[in-house]
């Protein structure tokens, strides 16, 4: 009885030391880890300990920049899908005075020194840190890059989100919020204004078709009455030479494995034939 208890009690005090060395011995492999935290410091989700060139910068969070680089990259990829496929089309020069000029985008050069290398890692143009995520990118220019903002000059694209209905771009499959009349009069005076400034009327026939496309494309959805639709004019048709390669690539195999299949039941059929012929003959000569 007494050996029995002694024996389970021993039992329970090796199974809580077990679990006291297995709690240390977690505590020891996590340490690493915590310090490798720290030691990065500012810039999260950072992959690569050994970039190739660095960029020595000063940290200066003084720039204090109220534009949202989300929004404003939402209205460039509009601006892009839905509207400077048509412009090329008409090669019509914007002017730089027009809103929509490239060297009017606060975030074009570091958006442009933005490569997505993988499915977890984007790649920092500057000086080739790799993040696992593009707001941990978004995070590192913002800490360490801003001084490459071309702060005088450039305008926030986020600000023209109103007219060219951003939220339907960044809340793509979310239900559709009510209708405010005053808002929907606001982003389509700023629309129309857009239009009158990017695409004078009086600057040729070009510039006059882009105006009345420009309107039916993005302005004529902002009213709470009308059914129109935004983007009602389609978007950029995309032919990606990635898919065209492979196609070709596929139709190629697809090819030269018919190719085969045809010549291996040719080569069989006159192997048969030629069986046939021998046993023909065999049979010919066995009379005699
Ligand atoms: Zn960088």
């Amino acid at each position: 009885m007494f050996s029995s208890l002694w024996k389970e009690k021993k039992e329970e005090s090796s199974r809580t030391m077990e679990m006291l060395l297995t709690l240390v011995l977690f505590c020891i492999l996590l340490q690493p880890a915590r310090v490798s935290s720290t030691s990065q410091g500012i810039d999260q989700g950072y992959i690569d300990s050994n970039a190739g060139r660095t960029l020595q910068q000063e940290q200066d969070g003084n720039h204090q920049i109220h534009c949202s680089r989300e929004r404003s990259r939402a209205a460039q990829k509009i601006i892009q899908e839905y509207l400077m496929p048509f412009v090329e089309k008409e090669k019509y020069h914007i002017s730089r005075s027009c809103k929509f000029h490239p060297d009017n985008d606060l975030y074009r050069d570091q958006e442009q020194h933005k490569s997505h290398i993988n499915i977890n890692e984007w790649q920092c143009g500057y000086c080739k840190k790799i993040f696992y995520e593009e707001k941990y990118l978004d995070q590192h220019f913002d800490n360490r890059h801003s001084n490459l903002l071309n702060l005088n000059q450039s305008q926030c694209l986020a600000d023209l989100c109103g007219a060219l209905h951003c939220d339907i771009e960044i809340n793509s499959g979310l239900k559709k919020s009510k209708c405010n009349p005053a808002a929907a009069a606001r982003n389509k005076h700023l629309c129309e204004s857009l239009a009158d400034s990017c695409f004078p009327v009086n600057d040729g026939p070009a510039a006059s078709r882009l105006h009345e496309f420009f309107l039916h494309q993005f302005c004529d959805a902002h009213s709470c009455t009308g059914s129109r639709k935004p983007f009602s004019r389609g978007r950029r048709k995309k032919t990606n030479a990635f898919y065209i390669v492979a196609s070709i690539l596929l139709l190629m195999l697809l090819l030269l494995y018919y190719l085969y299949i045809y010549l291996y039941q040719r080569g069989m059929k006159r192997e048969t034939q030629l069986l046939r012929r021998i046993t023909q003959t065999g049979r010919k000569k066995k009379p005699s």
